[in-house]
């Protein structure tokens, strides 16, 4: 076991979120400990879109970039690797690294980020991120015009389904399932066209999608799907502090207050975890957000 440094925060996550906390405490001049594994979420994807200053770049340069960035600050260190259990301790916070190492924070922030349950469908897996997508305003505009779809998984697709419309031509693939009659209006009206057969797999060339083979066997031209899948946390991490968790309708969240705080004294939570609404700018302003109130929490000895 390793010697055991006490860091005013420790951080478990360095992509958007994480790293966008690390910089504001670094500049405060606050020691911070950022544990990393390396698996952003949208690493799927090859251009990030929509962020400021940064649209179409490569999110992993992204987060090279402001990583670098970071690491100038000399009260700021790195671990690559993950943060296995964590516990009250001394009046802060031990945690346990998947080596067995054993660190130490007064304050923690958990940014670990979510992992989307892909449908286990032929197709999609490979396609993630690249032709199979769930956010239109990060990855639609790539497919204006062109021929769309929308898997019907859950009852959030009908919603997903009278949106897409919006960026090209959509079909909805009811993929076997059923929808009533005041649906399928409010669908006809957006010019959704209807696809009922169950779905079997996505064809095309490598990551490309070219058709939807049907469960009869037909085969529907398409250029990108839309799903939205559940998700679940990386780490259970928040679990095992005790975290109060709120349950939503495609995974859970972490509850915290406006400032990140979550309902355990001292630790602090940022990024997909903590929200619905999932892109790059609310975990960067998450992380802000959350290194502002671990800051004055340091300072000032209370949470605010
Ligand atoms: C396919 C896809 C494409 C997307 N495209 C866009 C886009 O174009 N524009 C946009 O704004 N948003 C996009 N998003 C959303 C965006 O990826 C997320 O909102 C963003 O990554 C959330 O940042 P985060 O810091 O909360 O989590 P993440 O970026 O997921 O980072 C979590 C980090 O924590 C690490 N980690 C996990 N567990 C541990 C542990 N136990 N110990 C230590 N480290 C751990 C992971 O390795 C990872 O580096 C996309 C999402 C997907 C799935």
């Amino acid at each position: 076991m390793s010697e055991r440094p006490r860091y005013d925060t420790i951080i478990v996550g360095g992509s958007f979120a994480g790293l966008s906390a690390a910089i504001y405490l670094g500049r405060a001049r606050r020691s911070v400990l950022v544990l990393d594994t390396g698996a952003p979420r949208n690493r799927f994807a090859p251009a990030s879109h929509g962020f400021f200053a940064q649209d179409g770049a490569d999110p992993r340069t992204m987060i090279a970039t402001m990583r670098d960035q970071v690491a100038a600050y000399p009260t700021i260190d790195f671990r690559d690797q993950a943060a296995a259990q964590a516990t009250r301790q001394d009046a802060g916070f031990s945690v346990t690294l998947a080596n067995g190492d054993v660190v130490a924070g007064a304050t923690l922030l958990l940014a670990y980020g979510i992992a989307d349950i892909l449908p286990d469908l032929p197709g999609v897996a490979e396609r993630w991120g690249k032709s199979v997508i769930h956010c239109p305003y990060c990855h639609g505009y790539e497919f204006s015009g062109q021929q769309l779809g929308v898997l019907n998984l859950s009852p959030a697709s009908l919603h997903q389904a009278t949106l897409i419309p919006e960026w090209g031509p959509t079909t909805f693939f009811l993929d076997g399932g059923e929808i009533d009659s005041e649906a399928a209006a409010n669908l006809a009206k957006r010019g959704v066209s209807i696809e009922p057969a169950p779905v079997k797999a996505l064809i095309g060339e490598g990551s490309s999608l070219s058709a939807v083979r049907l469960g009869d066997g037909r085969e529907h031209p398409l250029d990108a799907l839309f799903i939205g899948p559940r998700y679940r946390f990386n780490s259970d991490l928040a679990e095992q502090l005790g975290c109060a968790i709120d349950e939503g309708q495609f995974g859970s969240t972490v509850t915290v207050d406006d400032m990140k705080a979550t309902s355990v004294a001292g630790v602090y939570a940022a990024g997909d975890i903590t929200r619905l609404g999932h892109t790059v700018t609310f975990a960067c302003a998450d992380g802000v957000m959350a290194a502002l109130a671990i800051h004055r929490s340091l300072a000032f000895g209370m949470d605010i």
